[in-house]
This record gives C-alpha cells, sequence and structure tokens, in this order.
C-alpha cells in the first residue's frame, strides 16, 4: 500500500480496476440469480444481450408471449427487432442507443411486434445497460411487457367517450372537437371558408312508432352510412343525438359549395330504404351555415345552422335553408343595444317622459305615468317597450328604475310647489318585478321620496300580477311596508295575468290599469268589450280606481265612460310628454287641462 503526499493510503491503478470489475461481476452473479428468479415467476418476457459477442438470450415466455416455442424463435437480435412494426422500429432504436450512450437512466419503449399468426401486438420493452468502468455498456438485459389488452381497453375508451355507440359517427364532443380547431385554422387563414350543416330527419318518431325502435335504429344507422359516403375524407359527420347528424365541410372554394352538398344530401337521405318487407322513406330538414357571417365561433355556427334547420322545418320540411345575413345582424344588432344600454345612465342619455292620465267624468288630468325614453345617439328615442325588457335580462333594471324614480319625484315635487293651484296631480311610476323581489327596494323607494320632498301619498307604484304571484311572500312584505308609509299601488296590464281575487283583497292595491290589448280591440271584439266591462265594475265593488290604457279614439272614450271606467290614458289625449315642455306650458298660465286635447 503506498500513502500520497498528504500521507493518504492510494491503491495502484492496476489493482483499482480489478477491484472495480469484482465488484461488477458480483454485481453480475446477484443479478442474474435474481434474474432467473424473476424470468420464472414473471409473466413477462425477458431478454438479455451480451453487447461484446451480439449474443442475445430471450426466456421461454418472451418467445411464448408471440406464440412461439422455444425452439421456433431463434437467440438472434432479429428475432426481435426484425418484427417490431416498421413504424415503431426508429423510435425504439432511438431509445436504445441513447440509453447505451448513458444518457437516460433505463431503456423504456412502447412499440408492436408481429406474432406468429402474423397480428402484431402493443409490447413495452424494459432494459438496463451493465457497463465497464468508463461507462461503455458491455451487456443490457430487460423486459417485455404485452400492454395490447389495456392499448385496446384505451382505445375502447376513446371510442366510447368520441363515437357514438349506434351509428359508429363521432359524437358531438369530438364533432365540437373538430369544429373548434377548424374555426381556429381559419382564423389563422382569413378568407378560407367552412360550414356546418344540421340534419334533422321528418318524422323520425313517427317510423319509430309505426316500425318499431329496430327499424328506427335501422333507419339511423343508414342515413349514417349515406352520409358518410356523400363526403370526402376530411370531412366530419357527427351524430348529435337523436336524429340530429351534423357535418363540418372544411376548406370550400365558396360558400355556394355548402349549397350544393346540402341538396345532394337531401336527395340522398330521401332515397327509400327497406327492411324486410318494409320500405321506408324519410327526408331531412337542413340547416347551412357558412362562416362568412362573421360568426366563426364554432358555438355560434352550429347555432346558425341549428336554428336555419328548425327554419327549414317551419317552411315544410325535406328542404335546406342557409342561415342568413340579416338573421345574424338583428343577433348582433340587440347584443350591440344591449353593451350600449349599459352606460346608458352614466352618459346621460336616459331621460323621462310624463304621459297624462285624464279623469273620465270631469275631462281633467289627474295624473301622469313616468315613462322613461333612451336617446340613442345613432338610434334616436328608443320605446322602453324595447330596453326595458333588454335592461330586465341584463340585469340592470334596477339602476334605470332607481335613476328614473328620482328624477320623476324631483320634478313632481317642483310642480306641485310651482303650481299649487293644479290639484296636485299623482305620479305613476312603472316597478318591474326584478326590482320588487329585492330586499332592500322598500327602503331605497322610502330614501328617495324623502329625499325629493314628495308627498308620498300622490304615488302610485304599477306592479304586475305577475311580479306579485312570482313571489307572493315578498311582495306582500314590501307592499305593506310601503302602504304603511302612504305609497298606492296599481296593478299594470290587468286581465293579462291571473286576475286572481284573493290578493286584490290581501294586497293593498289601489288602481286597476286595463291592459291596453283589451282597450283597443273593445269595440270590434266583444269578448275584449266584455273583459273591460268586468275589470271595471270589479274595480266599482272592491272600490278600487279603473284605469284604462291605450285610449285612441273618441269613440272608445264613450264606451269607456259608459261602462263606468274612471280614467283613461293613451295618445287620443297625449303621448309621453317631457318635464320641460309640461312646466313652459305651465308658466304660459295654461292649466293642466291645456295639456290634453
Ligand atoms: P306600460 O306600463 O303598459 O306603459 C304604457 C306604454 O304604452 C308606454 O310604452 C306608452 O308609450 C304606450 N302607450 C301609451 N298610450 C298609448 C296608446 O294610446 N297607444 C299605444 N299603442 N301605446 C300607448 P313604453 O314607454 O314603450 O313602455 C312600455 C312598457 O315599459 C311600459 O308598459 C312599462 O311596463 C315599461 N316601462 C316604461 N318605463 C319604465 C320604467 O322606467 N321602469 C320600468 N321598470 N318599466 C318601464
Ligand atoms: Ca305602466
Ligand atoms: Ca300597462
Amino acid at each position: 500500500m503506498k500513502r500520497d503526499r498528504r500521507g493518504r493510503r492510494t491503491l495502484r491503478p492496476g489493482l483499482l480496476a480489478r477491484m472495480a470489475r469484482r465488484r461488477a461481476d458480483d454485481a453480475l452473479r446477484l443479478s442474474a440469480e435474481r434474474y432467473a428468479l424473476a424470468a420464472k415467476g414473471s409473466n413477462d418476457g425477458l431478454w438479455d444481450w451480451n453487447l461484446t459477442t451480439g449474443e442475445i438470450y430471450f426466456s421461454e415466455r418472451w418467445k411464448a408471449m408471440l406464440g412461439f416455442e422455444d425452439h421456433e424463435l431463434p437467440n438472434a437480435v432479429d428475432s426481435w427487432f426484425g418484427r417490431v412494426h416498421p413504424d415503431d422500429r426508429p423510435e425504439l432504436e432511438a431509445l436504445l442507443s441513447l440509453h447505451l450512450e448513458g444518457q437516460t437512466p433505463h431503456l423504456e419503449a412502447e412499440y408492436r411486434i408481429c406474432d406468429e399468426s402474423g397480428a402484431y401486438r402493443w409490447m413495452i420493452g424494459r432494459g438496463m445497460a451493465v457497463r465497464h468502468p468508463d461507462g461503455r455498456a458491455y451487456r443490457i438485459a430487460g423486459s417485455q411487457t404485452d400492454v395490447s389488452e389495456r392499448k385496446m381497453a384505451v382505445a375502447e375508451l376513446i371510442q366510447n367517450a368520441f363515437h357514438d355507440a349506434l351509428t359508429g359517427l363521432p359524437n358531438r364532443l369530438l364533432f365540437m372537437d373538430r369544429l373548434t380547431s377548424a374555426a381556429n385554422r381559419a382564423h389563422r387563414k382569413p378568407g378560407s371558408l367552412f360550414a356546418v350543416l344540421f340534419i334533422d330527419l321528418d318524422r323520425f318518431k313517427s317510423v319509430n312508432d309505426t316500425f318499431g325502435h329496430a327499424a328506427g335504429d335501422a333507419v339511423l344507422i343508414t342515413i349514417a352510412q349515406r352520409l358518410e359516403a356523400s363526403l370526402r375524407p376530411g370531412d366530419t359527420v357527427a351524430r348529435l343525438g337523436g336524429d340530429e347528424f351534423t357535418i363540418l365541410i372544411e376548406e370550400l372554394a365558396d360558400s355556394a359549395d355548402a349549397v350544393r352538398i346540402a341538396e345532394r344530401i337531401g336527395s340522398e337521405t330521401a332515397a327509400p330504404m327497406t327492411f324486410g318487407e318494409h320500405e321506408i322513406a324519410t327526408t331531412a330538414s337542413i340547416g347551412v351555415a357558412v362562416n362568412t357571417n362573421g360568426a366563426d365561433r364554432a358555438e355560434d355556427l352550429l347555432r346558425d345552422a341549428d336554428m336555419a334547420m328548425y327554419r327549414a322545418k317551419k317552411l315544410g320540411k325535406a328542404r335546406y335553408e342557409v342561415c342568413d345575413h340579416d338573421m345574424h345582424e338583428r343577433a348582433h344588432e340587440i347584443l350591440s343595444l344591449e353593451r350600449d344600454l349599459r352606460y346608458a345612465i352614466e352618459r346621460d342619455q336616459l331621460h323621462v317622459v310624463y304621459q297624462p292620465i285624464v279623469s273620465i267624468p270631469t275631462g281633467k288630468v289627474a295624473g301622469f305615468e313616468a315613462l322613461t325614453r333612451w336617446d340613442h345617439p345613432s338610434r334616436g328615442a328608443v320605446d322602453a317597450s324595447v330596453f326595458i325588457p333588454m335592461a330586465e335580462r341584463g340585469g340592470f333594471v334596477r339602476a334605470i328604475g332607481n335613476w328614473m324614480r328620482r328624477e320623476a319625484f324631483l320634478t313632481v315635487a317642483r310642480w306641485h310647489s310651482r303650481f299649487p293651484n293644479g290639484g296636485n296631480p299623482f305620479l305613476t311610476v312603472n316597478v318591474s318585478g326584478e326590482e320588487l323581489a329585492q330586499a332592500d327596494f322598500p327602503i331605497k323607494l322610502i330614501e328617495a321620496v324623502e329625499e325629493s320632498r314628495i308627498d308620498p301619498a300622490c304615488i302610485r307604484l304599477e306592479v304586475t300580477e305577475t311580479a306579485i304571484i312570482r313571489n307572493l311572500e315578498g311582495a306582500a312584505n314590501a307592499m305593506q311596508l310601503l302602504a304603511s308609509n302612504k305609497i298606492r299601488f296599481a296593478i299594470d296590464d290587468f286581465g293579462t295575468g291571473y286576475s286572481s281575487f284573493t290578493y286584490l283583497q290581501r294586497f293593498p292595491i289601489d288602481t286597476l290599469k286595463i291592459d291596453r290589448t283589451f282597450v283597443s280591440g273593445m269595440l270590434e271584439s266583444e269578448e275584449s268589450f266584455r273583459i273591460v266591462e268586468m275589470i271595471v265594475l270589479l274595480a266599482n265593488v272592491l272600490k278600487k280606481a279603473s284605469v284604462a290604457e291605450g285610449v285612441e279614439t273618441a269613440e272608445q272614450l264613450d264606451a269607456l265612460r259608459t261602462l263606468g271606467c274612471g280614467h283613461a290614458q293613451g295618445f287620443l289625449f297625449s303621448q309621453g310628454v317631457s318635464a320641460s315642455r309640461i312646466e313652459a306650458a305651465l308658466e304660459d298660465g295654461n292649466s293642466w287641462e291645456h295639456l290634453v286635447r
């Protein structure tokens, strides 16, 4: 034993190498024993390859997994690599050399290998090299596991998850995936066209009912085959469910291409089919949407095709319809209007108009209904019948309601103090169902009343029957609380809802407003006349006020007077008028009456 300059013990280089080799041999012997044990017990095939001599050993099991007896397959590298699927071999070889070069801790590769019958089986090959001290591999051994069944199970899972069991066609999930990819591709390549066809069989239910479900299934399978056969390889046919199919066609030359395909599919689906002694004929309604409409998102396109299909059904079935530009424009217009509406308050685009309500016996203005108007920068005045439902859907009708009531309360309070001889007209304001359902609605309203110093007794809140019925408990509480603060209620559009006696008595209701549709039809339709008569009678019996809405002619007014209706409101007298116009008229010394014809 030698010592180095610092006195540590050193070994001669030859000895070092010998010791290393012995350690390796020991390891090898151990591993050989382990290997023998493993080879017997394992379900996997084992292999051991001497890289110096090129000899390779395969366990009996390794060969049996491929369907060979031990003697039937020579112990040669070609027995393995020569049987690997040509598509998988380059990767297997690459992974092997990576590991032999020492770049990976072990070998693991998945590949197909040809068995005795000529069929390919999926295998995972694992291995680990034994190396010289300098790192060079001189031997590698490992195992081969048959994963064909697992692979097949996974493939089946994928097939089931993305395909329809009856027809084998892609299902909605896969279709949407392909459609999304097509949309993304088109996005990258402006001007490229693709189309969605939505196909719904006509009267399919009656096939099921008449011939039974087995025949129904057979029809679906036949249609699926016809659709597939009529398309080019790259296109996708899917079954969305029931008797609904969709087709994705890519790389259209022009949108007329899609129409030609729809025509062809229409005639091909209509060809009669025979099942046993039955001959069954079906037709299809087809909707076509091409990405030229500005709809280039997958869902939008599918929806457009669906809507067009629906139109084809309505127009008589067995035909196709193309999603037209106008249809799309309209949808777009509504959306952009809704966006604008969100900012209408802060941009100062809303204002309130006041429509006079006239006492029928005296002909004098008794009050006003406040109606909100929207001055749209490019569309001009938009009626509440257009934008209030929009605000309700968009969830911001409360903001509009709060704004308009403060505005209207302040205005009417000003009128009362400036024109004390006007008889203090009452003010009615509309409350939407959304607002009535809010817990803080009464508090907010009372606050607005106090702020504006309007006399609460002159306020009527107009609520609809639907708003009350939808939330009986909440509405009752809110209305009682407000009524105890002297505020009164009118039922708007009376007659169109439930017209139930129960709530008329239980709730603090002061006025019934007869819906416009009955008033405008009362002289033409006996039924409308009877309804108006009934409501007036009901109001008089229950000692409530009645207001007829939408009075447009003197004849209607006469009829209402005869029936004993208390008030009238409508274009016969006046439309909604701005506060400034009303005030200007009053300043000129005119009375309230002057406001109406
Ligand atoms: P409504 O309560 O039935 O209001 C009367 C509607 O009928 C008003 O339309 C009015 O302009 C219209 N009208 C009045 N007289 C006549 C007539 O003689 N003939 C015809 N054809 N129409 C007449 P508008 O302003 O478009 O309001 C529509 C609905 O929107 C209202 O129906 C009301 O329910 C709601 N609304 C209006 N302003 C507001 C508001 O500020 N808040 C809430 N929540 N709803 C409002
Ligand atoms: Ca109203
Ligand atoms: Ca009404």
